[in-house]
């Protein structure tokens, strides 16, 4: 029998406590294990970079949540994205990324992984025959983010998956705008899912962490291996914040939906906002696709301001409930500008951001307080 999501959210690698019969895998705050005699490993443990036994609950959580062989955490989510490339990729190859990826990802290709000799070209991830045009014989992954951040484009998982295999490149799916709770990349034909679980995972802004999932037991080993010859782990604290997090996910994300569908419907009717992102809205060009391959559409919404720049950073610095700053997915509300703030070193490249773009994380707070604050803020 398949299990639920919630299910194994709750209970996948989370056996209560051998030892004391704890329902909540402990925070090991160990690096070190006695041995039973040289080489005597009492349950496989040895050094905690290697592994860790909170870390072991929450790896094999995400790895059932998003339907992998093997889940591994890491202290950041670019942590996890740079050891997947340096474990997949030689200096030589050749990435296609979405051109609007997130800001973070993209300064790591342009400012770190190029220095190493790893070529990348952003491409238009919405037009597949753009991205099957743009491979090379170099190419070894394709970078794929869906929704994308901060213009919630939406790229075909599917799709894409075929175009990579073609190649014989690989299809990673940055998978945080959804979370494994809406989108389930590995069952679409991706090979690996990225995660900064700082985000909807993680949940209650209050922990940084990243994490591959991997559908291939091959391709996990060759991760795990790079885990720990390069050593971003998550620490067990880090760990357990995230694992209580990953419990919620399901019940959180269900209201985020309901909020930002709310949050959507204001905006779209709203006389100084020229246009609303958000993959949901059946005139979104990504909508049919966002709707076969994701349950709900998530809470990220972005909306353009008429008056331009000045007049979007003006509604970000008179809201109040929504709290303005950068990141996502937590339960509290928050409001930035992409162009000045998450985005802002992504100015003069090809994936700048419209100036007028507002970006919305759309919490689980009661959805009249947040409509009533956006007005305000809207003026
Ligand atoms: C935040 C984010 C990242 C980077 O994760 P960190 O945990 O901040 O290192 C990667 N991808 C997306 C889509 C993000 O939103």
């Amino acid at each position: 029998m398949t299990e639920g999501f919630e299910t194994l959210a709750i209970h996948a690698g989370q056996d209560a406590d051998p030892t004391t019969g704890a329902v909540v895998p402990p925070i090991y705050a160990v690096s070190t294990y006695k041995q039973d005699g040289v080489g005597g490993l009492r349950a496989g443990y040895e050094y905690s970079r290697s592994a860790n036994p909170t870390r072991t609950a929450l790896e094999e959580a995400l790895a059932a949540v998003e339907g992998g062989v093997r889940g591994l955490a890491f202290a950041s989510g670019l942590a996890a994205e740079d050891t997947l490339l340096r474990a997949v990729c030689r200096p030589g190859d050749h990435v296609l990324i979405p051109n609007d990826a997130y800001g973070g990802t993209y300064r790591l290709f342009a400012r770190v992984l190029e220095a190493w000799g790893l070529a990348y070209q952003p491409v238009p991830l919405h037009d597949v025959d753009a991205v099957r045009a743009a491979v090379r014989p170099e190419t070894r992954v394709i970078w794929v983010e869906t929704p994308t951040n901060p213009l919630l484009g939406i790229a075909d998982i599917t799709a894409l998956a075929s175009v990579a295999h073609e190649a014989g490149a690989l299809l990673v799916v940055d998978n945080t705008f959804a979370s494994p709770y809406l989108q389930q990349p590995l069952g679409l034909g991706a090979d690996v899912v990225v995660h900064s679980t700082t985000k909807y995972v993680g949940g209650h802004s209050d922990v940084v962490g990243g994490a591959l999932v991997a559908r291939s037991a091959e391709l996990g080993e060759r991760l795990a291996y790079h885990q720990n010859a390069m050593g971003a782990v998550a620490g067990p604290f880090d760990a357990w914040l995230t694992l209580r997090g990953l419990k919620t996910l399901a019940v959180r994300m269900d209201k985020h939906c309901d909020n930002a569908e709310r949050v959507a419907e204001l905006l779209l009717a709203h006389p100084k906002v020229t246009q609303v992102l958000y993959p949901g809205l059946p005139r979104h060009p990504g909508h049919e696709v966002a709707a076969k391959q994701m349950r709900r559409f998530g809470g990220m919404v972005s909306f353009r301001v008429a008056g331009g720049e000045e007049a979007a950073v003006a509604v970000c610095n008179r809201a109040k409930l929504f709290t303005l700053g950068e990141s996502l997915g937590g339960v509290e509300s928050l409001i930035e500008h992409p162009g000045r703030m998450t985005h802002a070193s992504a100015a003069g490249s090809p994936l700048e951001v419209p100036a007028d773009l507002v970006r919305l994380s759309v919490g689980i707070e009661t959805v009249d307080d947040l409509l009533a604050d956006l007005t305000q803020a809207l003026g």
